[in-house]
């Protein structure tokens, strides 16, 4: 395996996990595309059975997104939410997880309209609150499950804080989407659970849906790799392919993002439609500091914008924009605008993790800055 303990991350993104085809030399992992394999033998074959259980495609991704995240073990599934269902099903009936108050929404919602009704029990708190952590910690408490930054508000949660706050009967599990193996690696800080959705920066070109878990436990990558296969959530071999191959560039996209990124950030910190720009890069976020430490590579490409007008100016910009497409998801090459209380955070009304409805998100892509800028420009002319 090239995968070289040794190697620091832009070699591993694009080695890790792939070798040459010994039979023919391709140096691109074949897209395996076969859902069972020839046997010699009753239980006498080549370490593939069925693409449920394994995949030749799937075990090179795999490999690669555990270089990535400084892990031992990895596991890809369908789907990021097919990943976190799949995490959360090492839990049992009575257990109970803290989350962050500001998670993505469809985590929200899979665990309050799904998993809630398996006994699995809830408590949200403000993640950069460390106090509030430490109170909702019981002797129930299995899972703290932590994204940072967070979705939409892009609040930090100190990843190693917690994790030194969390009893031994807890897992801290860090859902990596935003920042990336690039900008952030949880494990290293301390988390036993890191989970993605490849779709975004991993994936990085809006072309393919998929999910990753990366654990150091063997005992709890057993768990998870017989959860994968008796659960069946896998991607196919065609969609971990492409991962693999937007991921050879994951760390200039992620330098690009962030540069890219800043420099918006504080272009609309400067305009009055705004009364609040968040991006932990800017010096006015509450945790600057520990974005600078814990993110020290660049601190990533997403942006919330709060805007005096409320939430009609915020969809008004959000239509007006001609370069940032008008678009859920995020982390694509390709800007993206989008007005979270009416799209993506939709099914987090009225509950406690409800987003601030003048709030608009912007996913800062890879495009000439200058002109992002203009574009932003324009679209906020008259609002
Ligand atoms: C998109 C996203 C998910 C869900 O991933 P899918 O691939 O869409 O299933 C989970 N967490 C975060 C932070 C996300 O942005």
């Amino acid at each position: 395996m090239t995968n070289n303990a040794n190697h620091r991350i832009e070699t591993i993104a694009i080695h890790a996990g792939q070798e040459p085809d010994p039979t023919t030399g391709a140096i691109m992992t074949p897209i395996y595309q076969t859902s069972t394999y020839v046997q010699n033998a009753p239980e006498d074959h080549k370490g593939y059975e069925y693409s449920r259980t394994d995949n030749p495609t799937r075990k090179a991704f795999q490999e690669l997104m555990a270089g990535l995240e400084g892990g031992q073990f990895a596991l890809a599934f369908a789907s990021g939410m097919a990943a976190i269902d799949s995490v959360m099903r090492l839990l049992n009936p009575g257990d109970h997880t803290i989350v962050g108050n500001d998670v993505y929404g469809g985590t929200f919602r899979l665990f309050d309209k799904i998993l809630s009704r398996y006994g699995l029990t809830f408590t949200y708190v403000n993640p950069a609150n460390l106090d509030e952590v430490q109170a909702a910690i019981q002797p129930a408490t299995k899972m703290i499950w932590l994204e940072t930054p967070t979705n939409p508000n892009l609040a930090l949660a100190d990843i190693q804080a917690i994790a030194a706050m969390a009893p031994d009967h807890a897992w801290v599990a860090v859902d990596n989407t935003f920042a990336s193996p690039y900008l952030q690696q949880p494990l290293a800080l301390g988390a036993d659970i890191v989970v993605h959705s490849t779709t975004k920066y991993l994936g990085g070109h809006s072309d393919v849906v998929g999910g990753a878990v990366v654990v150091n436990d063997e005992a709890m990558y057993q768990q998870l790799k017989f959860l994968q296969n008796a659960i069946g959530a896998v991607p196919g071999p065609q969609d971990v392919w492409l991962t693999m191959r937007g991921i050879k560039t994951l760390h200039l996209r992620m330098d690009r993002h962030s540069q890219n990124a800043l420099q918006v950030a504080q272009f609309l910190a400067d305009h009055p439609a705004f009364s609040e720009v968040i991006y932990p890069g800017l010096d006015t976020h509450p945790q600057h500091q520990l974005a600078l430490r814990q993110m020290p590579r660049g601190q990533g490409g997403m942006i919330s914008g709060i805007m005096h007008g409320g939430p009609g100016v915020a969809r008004k910009l959000a239509s007006r924009t001609k370069l940032f497409a008008l678009a859920e998801s995020l982390g694509g090459v390709e800007s993206l605008i989008e007005h979270p209380f009416s799209m993506t955070h939709a099914s987090t009304a009225n509950s406690p993790i409800a987003c601030n409805p003048g709030l608009v998100r912007f996913s800062v892509g890879v495009e000439n800055v200058d002109d992002l800028i203009e574009d932003l420009q324009q679209a906020l002319h008259g609002l």
